[in-house]
């Protein structure tokens, strides 16, 4: 399917910038809200189709208590209707915290000089995996400072050097990425160890913020930054992830220019970025900046509502950057995928207990410190079904939220079958407490829902594949 061109101040060219301050504060400054309005667009979301700039700012202006009541009424519909309630887990590993860039904002920067700088040795990112595994870890990403020690070559390396870790029945079956911008042949040098997902934050759109926060090294350079994932398509990376750092600059801009940026993917590669992230920032050391534009809470469930509606067929990730309420919270409004006994400290998840735990050497705090297992029986209590798949890349279903929206019964086909499958391998290798109980009924409710559904599923066959698994078989995936 070719997506809809829409109309922009700068025409869309490939690696080539895109963002317009001045039309996107047109639209943030000139639109009309009215109730009518607001359900309108709410129900172009709900029928499948992305929203235009315009409509996405009639969504951000829209205040009054009714209105965002509808956005988030709207927003969770569109979750249940497109996705159902999977959540797919994952775990950030900290390769090396070595930077030659100078952003205000994080721990990392290179004039922290308080920071201990550390590269994982390839014995300690075997340990680190093992670790990881052990907790029952299948999709990790990958994250590095900005340094010439971490070149295409060495983070393919790590990559290739994670997906052989096997411990037990563990290992890890999809390698994300988040680093640098490189060049194309860069690109092209990662994708060949078989990532997944490589994400670039733009941090904010806005260029003269962007100049304000971002003072040294490769960094500085906003429209190399603006036009990373531009390369990576070049170089037939088509999994991409865009994201904004929130309390940067106004929210209100960023939400629209992450819209901006899909308009663009779409128009140059027609593809639009398989996730967004939406960070918030967090107490790092040596935070150098004012909190002008912090986001409150109220405003950030608000924006992760908007960004569901605004682009319905793009996977949301949420961090354990935000405290478990808040993520309980903004989870409803269409997150599709979380972090999972998150450590951030390089070495941490190898570390025992009694090992000396703070060593200076995270980028930021972390407020969801939680197990992997917590957050899963949390999951499990509210009635998600928590899931590890990663079967469609490794089928070359890329692009693959695209396809799960798309094509019709999709998700209760394969994305469904496949969070119970390996549901059912996280509880029959790691499962502990009464997780493993709560999961089986998890599992049973969600088949008994696919067989008295309208759309037939052949049930039978994902029993038979839950039994396989009871049996010892494992990485089985429809
Ligand atoms: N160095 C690479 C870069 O800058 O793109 C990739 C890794 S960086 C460690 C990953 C992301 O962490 C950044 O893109 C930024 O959005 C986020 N980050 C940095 N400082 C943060 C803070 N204080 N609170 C929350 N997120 C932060
Ligand atoms: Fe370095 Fe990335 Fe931190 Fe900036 S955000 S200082 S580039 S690690």
């Amino acid at each position: 399917m070719r997506f809809n061109p829409e109309k922009c101040a700068i025409p869309d060219k490939r690696m080539q910038p895109f963002i317009d301050s001045n039309e996107i504060w047109n639209y943030i400054n000139n639109t009309e809200v009215t109730d009518e309005r607001v359900q309108q667009i709410i129900n172009k979301s709900l029928n499948k189709e992305r929203l235009t700039l315009e409509e996405t700012a009639v969504l951000v202006n829209a205040n009054n208590p009714d209105q965002i009541e509808m956005i988030k009424e709207g927003a969770r519909k569109l979750k249940e209707k497109v996705y159902g309630n999977r959540i797919v887990l994952f775990a950030p590993l900290y390769i090396g915290n070595r930077c030659t860039n100078n952003c205000k904002y994080c721990g990392f920067r290179a004039s922290n000089k308080d920071a201990v700088r550390k590269t994982l040795s390839d014995e300690e990112i075997i340990k680190e995996v093992e670790a990881l595994e052990d907790n029952g870890q299948k999709r990790l990403i990958l994250v590095y400072g900005e340094h010439p020690d971490y070149s295409p070559e060495y983070i393919a390396h790590t990559v290739r050097t994670t997906y052989g870790v096997k411990k037990g029945n563990g290992e890890i079956r999809r390698v994300n990425i988040n680093a640098a911008p490189l060049d194309i042949e860069g690109f092209r040098t990662v994708k060949d160890a078989g990532i997944g997902t490589y994400q670039v934050f733009q941090e904010t759109y806005d260029r003269e913020a962007y100049s304000w926060y971002h003072l040294g090294g490769k960094k500085k350079d906003y429209d190399y930054r603006l036009t990373s994932l531009d390369r990576a398509q070049e170089a037939g990376l088509d999994d991409v992830g865009i994201g904004a750092l929130f309390g940067l600059y106004d929210w209100r801009f960023e939400v629209l220019a992450l819209v901006r940026h899909t308009v663009h993917l779409e128009a140059c590669y027609n593809v639009g970025p398989h996730t967004i992230s939406f960070p918030r920032i967090k107490d790092a050391k040596t935070l150098n900046i004012t909190n002008k534009y912090e986001v409150s809470d109220a405003d950030f469930t608000k924006l992760v509502a908007i960004l569901r509606l605004a682009v319905p067929y793009t996977g949301l990730i949420l961090t354990a950057r935000e405290e478990p309420k808040v993520r309980r919270e903004v989870m409803q409004f269409g997150v599709s995928q979380i972090d999972g006994g998150t450590k951030i400290e390089l070495g941490e998840y190898s570390k025992s207990q009694n090992e000396d735990q703070n060593l200076n050497r995270e980028q930021f705090k972390i407020a969801d410190d939680r197990s992997l297992g917590d957050v899963i029986d949390e999951l499990l209590d509210q009635k998600y079904l928590p899931s590890f798949c990663t079967a469609c890349y490794r089928l070359g279903r890329t692009g693959e939220h695209f396809m799960e929206f798309s094509v019709p019964g999709f998700i209760k086909r394969y994305c469904t079958p496949n969070a119970m499958l390996t549901l059912a391998e996280y509880i029959m290798d790691y499962a502990t407490g009464d997780v493993a109980e709560k999961g089986w009924q998890r599992i049973e409710d969600e088949l008994q829902q696919l067989e008295n559904g309208e759309f037939k599923v052949d049930t039978a066959e994902i029993r038979n594949r839950i039994e396989k698994i009871k049996q010892g078989e494992r990485d089985l995936y429809f």
